[in-house]
Parts: structure tokens; sequence; C-alpha cells
């Protein structure tokens, strides 16, 4: 006989995962608006009831920051949305970014059991649900409170944070950054974060488009964390306006580096410095910092062209491309080295660039960009073949004789990775480096070789994830309080 707790898992187990309404394709290439729109109350709802309620949740080990995934899709289908952000934000401070643009698929929804057979629970479209709602009804504050106290009103949180007045510096102010600088305010700290760019938000506001995450929406999360009592100084390029050891001489007990992963990687092949030639970095820096995506409101120079290469399979390669697309091109080529199956960008953004027609040209790779009068007018490729896996466990792409052939474009974006900026690192006395410019940190705590100062993020792991990051950010966070608790380094 069957039971009725195993007639209801059957049941749960039928129902099919929820679409998310999206803008379509023919639109949205027309437009900067965000792609995806978001689950309605109804749809949260509906989806939450899919899930299991495990006993041993297997999601949860697939989240970098161990969020309570089960108890907070429990909270949604009983509408007790508040409570459910409350649950997320006991483990993720910005939680309507990692909504958008985690991989969940590689994460916590690759884990989920329903995974095995169907479709996993939509745990990323539910986080950015709830945390969307709060957002829209204006309310930056959750039951978040000070680390000194239970009660988040200013007066008791003077009161009660006497004995942790102590002063931490934060340099950058990407997800590493803005995490460790939450993290250290609930604890009582005054935390500072110095951000070399006029924008806080590192890669979240400079590099991704709007239409996967609304500068409105990190706005909001910035004023979270800001409501927590951080300060932030824009314009402050550490190790040019001020070094680790001012900020350490005078009355910061501590200090993190969350500084990112920022300088653009070239081929270095024939043609480079060519006219119409960009990094991805400096694409999109263009586009989202400097708002050309905003014209004709704002006249950015960048590529406006019909025919454009973007080379590189990650998400900064697919963010690039439907950049392009928007700014008006017709062709936009998406040339990578492997196959599809070993790109690394989220499995939705591969999908949203195919559906805006971005060409995918796979299995190739550049070798010369020719030119004429000093503008790009070709890119000469190579075909691939697949050998047998590299350190990185994909398999290793390796040339077909005889297989050159040229496409023509006028613009290329480079795509291919970005690593650690020596500016701040330069002039760090007594900072370790490994072999290719990041910081040598310890995984667990962010502990650097130089007493007092904690590094977390790209900056350490080289280019990575926002949770990562901000997994990074939360970890040394614990390790500077203990450091500045006890003295022991
Ligand atoms: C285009 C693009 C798309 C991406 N898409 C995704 C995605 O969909 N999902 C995902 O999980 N990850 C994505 N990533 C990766 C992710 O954004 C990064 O792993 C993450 O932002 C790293 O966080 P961070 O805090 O270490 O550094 P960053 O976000 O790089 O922030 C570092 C900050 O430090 C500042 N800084 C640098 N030097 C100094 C200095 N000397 N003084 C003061 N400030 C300084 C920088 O201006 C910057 O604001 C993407 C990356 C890019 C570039
Ligand atoms: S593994 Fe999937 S079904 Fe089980 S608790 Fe987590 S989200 Fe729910």
């Amino acid at each position: 006989m069957v039971s009725e707790k195993s007639n209801k898992r059957t049941k749960k187990v039928k129902i099919r995962r929820t679409s998310m309404p999206e803008q379509n394709p023919e639109e949205r290439i027309k437009n900067f608006k965000e792609v995806a729109l978001g689950y309605t109350e109804e749809d949260a709802v509906k989806e939450s009831t899919r899930c299991l309620q495990c006993k041993n949740p297997r999601c949860i080990e697939g989240c970098p920051v161990d969020i309570d995934i089960k108890s907070f899709i429990d909270l949604i289908s009983k509408k007790e949305f508040d409570k459910a952000l409350d649950k997320i934000r006991e483990k993720n401070s910005l939680p309507a970014i990692c909504g958008r643009v985690c991989p969940q698929e590689d994460q916590c929804e690759k884990k989920c059991i329903l995974a095995v057979k169907d479709k996993p629970v939509a745990i990323g479209r539910l986080e950015r649900f709830v945390a969307d709602r709060k957002l829209s009804k204006n309310s930056i504050t959750g039951n978040e409170s000070s680390g000194c106290s239970e009660n988040n009103n200013s007066k008791s949180k003077e009161l009660d944070c006497k004995s942790s007045n102590k002063k931490i510096a934060i340099i950058g102010s990407g997800p590493a950054g803005l995490t460790c600088a939450g993290e250290l305010a609930k604890k009582g700290y005054k935390v500072t974060i110095f951000e070399a760019l006029h924008k806080t938000g590192g890669v979240l506001v400079y590099g991704i488009p709007e239409f996967r995450l609304p500068k409105k929406i990190l706005e909001k999360e910035v004023k979270f964390v800001e409501s927590l009592g951080v300060e932030i100084k824009l314009n402050m390029v550490i190790g040019k306006v001020l070094t680790i050891d001012d900020m350490l001489n005078n009355g910061y007990s501590s200090v993190f580096i969350g500084t990112g992963a920022g300088l653009p990687y070239f081929m270095n092949i024939p043609g480079e410095n060519l006219n119409g030639v960009y990094s991805a970095n400096e694409y999109l820096t263009r586009s989202n910092l400097m708002k050309a995506y905003l014209f004709p409101e704002y006249d950015t120079p960048i590529a406006r062209v019909r025919d454009i290469a973007v080379v590189g399979g990650g998400n900064v390669a697919m963010d690039s491309a439907r950049t392009a697309k928007r700014l008006g091109a017709k062709n936009v080529y998406l040339i990578y080295r492997r196959s599809e199956v070993e790109m690394p960008a989220r499995n939705e953004e591969i999908e949203h660039a195919k559906q805006e027609g971005i060409e995918f040209i796979l299995l190739t790779n550049p070798v010369e960009i020719v030119g004429s009068e000093g503008w790009v007018k070709k890119i000469k490729c190579v075909k691939m073949k697949l050998g047998e896996p590299d350190e990185s466990g994909r398999r290793r792409p390796m040339p077909i004789n005889g297989s050159e052939h040229d496409i023509d474009i006028e613009a290329v974006v480079m795509a291919i990775g970005q690593g650690p900026n020596p500016l701040l690192t330069s002039t760090a006395s007594g900072l370790k480096l490994t072999r290719r410019g990041y910081i040598e940190a310890d995984t667990q705590t962010g502990k650097t070789s130089k007493k007092g100062v904690f590094a977390g993020g790209d900056i350490v792991t080289g280019a990575a994830t926002v949770i990562l990051a901000m997994g990074a950010g939360k970890s040394a966070a614990e390790a500077i309080d203990k450091y500045v608790k006890t003295g022991i380094w």
C-alpha cells in the first residue's frame, strides 16, 4: 500500500518547473532592459511547492555560502516572504544579485534531488523573487542588525558597540569588499570602503550589463550595506593616493583587499593594436559605466558596427556579444576555441545569446587580426579539434593544419580572461604574491603574509564568481574580527 506521504511526494515530483517570463528576443535586442522579468507571487509559491523538503537537503551542500535553502523555500510556500528573505540574508547580503547572476546550475540546483529525474527546483529564481519583492517596497532593511545588539536602533548600537569601536579599511567595492564590509559593520566595526572608480559595485556595475543586472537593483543592495553603517569613499585609487601601510599607521586595525582581477588579457597575435580592437573590460565599461547603452542621451565613443567578433566562451564573452547586438550590430560572431560543452558561461546566458541571434563559431581560434589603414577589416582564424583534457579538466584544443580562413569584421572584443592589476600589490610592502601576481592568502581566512592584512575574491582566486567572492569576504570578516579582538596573528 502506498503511504499518504509518498503519494504527496509523487504528486510534487509531477509538477513542472515554473518558467520565468522574459522579453521576447526580437524586442529585447532593441533595448537594454532586463531580459528575465522575474516570478510573480503566484509563480513563486507554485515553484516552492515543488520542493520535497528533503531530510538531508543536498542543495545546501552546493551553496558556497550555506544558505538554508530548504527553509527559505518552505517559508515561500507559506507566503512568509519577509521571513524567507531574512533566512537568506543570514548568509547572503546581496540576494537580488545572486538570484540573477549565480551559476545555480553548477551549484545548489545541480545538487537538488529533483535534478536526477527532472528539472531542479528554481532556487535562484525564488531567491530573486523574495529579494525583489522587498526592494520594490523600497525597504532596504530586513531583520539585519548590528552584531552588537539585537536592537537595530542607533542609540543602543552606540552603547553596545563601544568596545569594538575599531576602524577597518576595505579596498574595492565588488562583491568581496561589499560582503566583508557588511559583515564587519554588523559586528559593530567602523568600516570604510575605498573604491578606485566613481561608482560602487566592481564588476557588478562596470561589467555585467543592465539587461542582466539592472543598476537600480545593485544600487538598492549597496544602500542596504550602507544602512548597516558602512562608509564608501569613491575615486580612491589605493596604491596611489594612499598605501596599505598609511592605512595601518593611521588608525585602521585591519585591511581587507578585494580589488578583483580587472586587468584584461590579450591573445598576443598580430593586429591587436589596430583601431577597433577592444578588451571586453574596456568595451563593457564604455557601455555600462560610461553609459554608451543610453545613446543618444550619452554619446560615448564605442564601436557601433555592422559586423563584430567576440573572442571567448565565458559570461564576459556572452555579455559583450549581447551588448554588441543591442548597440546595433547585424552580425555578431562569437568565436570560441572549444565546443559548447566546455563553455564556462552560465547556461541561461548561452541560451539567451542564441535566441538573440549571436552566431556561435565553435572550435575556432583567431591567429591574426587583419587591418587596412589602421582599422580592423578581417579576423583570420584556424579550425580546432579537441585532444586530451588539460589541467582545467577541459579537453585541450589543437589547431587543424591548413584550416585558415578569414571572417569580415569591423571590430573585435577580446574576452579571453582577466588578471590582477599590479597597481596596489606593487606598493604593498611584505605582501606575498603568486607567480601570476595574485595575492597569496589562506583559503579559509583570507590571511595574507602581511600582518593585519586580509584578501579575498578574484584578487586571490583569479577570475571566478560573485558568490565565491562573497564567500571569501564573509569568511575574512570572521577572521578579521578574531584578529582584532585577540591581536593574535
Ligand atoms: C563581464 C563579466 C560578467 C560576469 N558575469 C558573472 C556572472 O554572471 N555570474 C558570476 O557569478 N560571476 C560573473 N562574473 C565574475 C564576477 O563578477 C567576479 O568573480 C566578481 O565580481 C569578483 O568580485 P571581487 O569583489 O573579487 O572583484 P570585482 O568585482 O572585480 O571588484 C573589485 C573592485 O576593486 C576596485 N579596485 C581595484 N583596484 C583598486 C585600488 N587600487 N584601489 C581601490 N579600488 C580598487 C575595482 O575598481 C572594483 O570596483 C563576471 C565577470 C565579468 C567581468
Ligand atoms: S534538494 Fe531540492 S527538493 Fe530537496 S530541499 Fe533542496 S531544493 Fe528542495
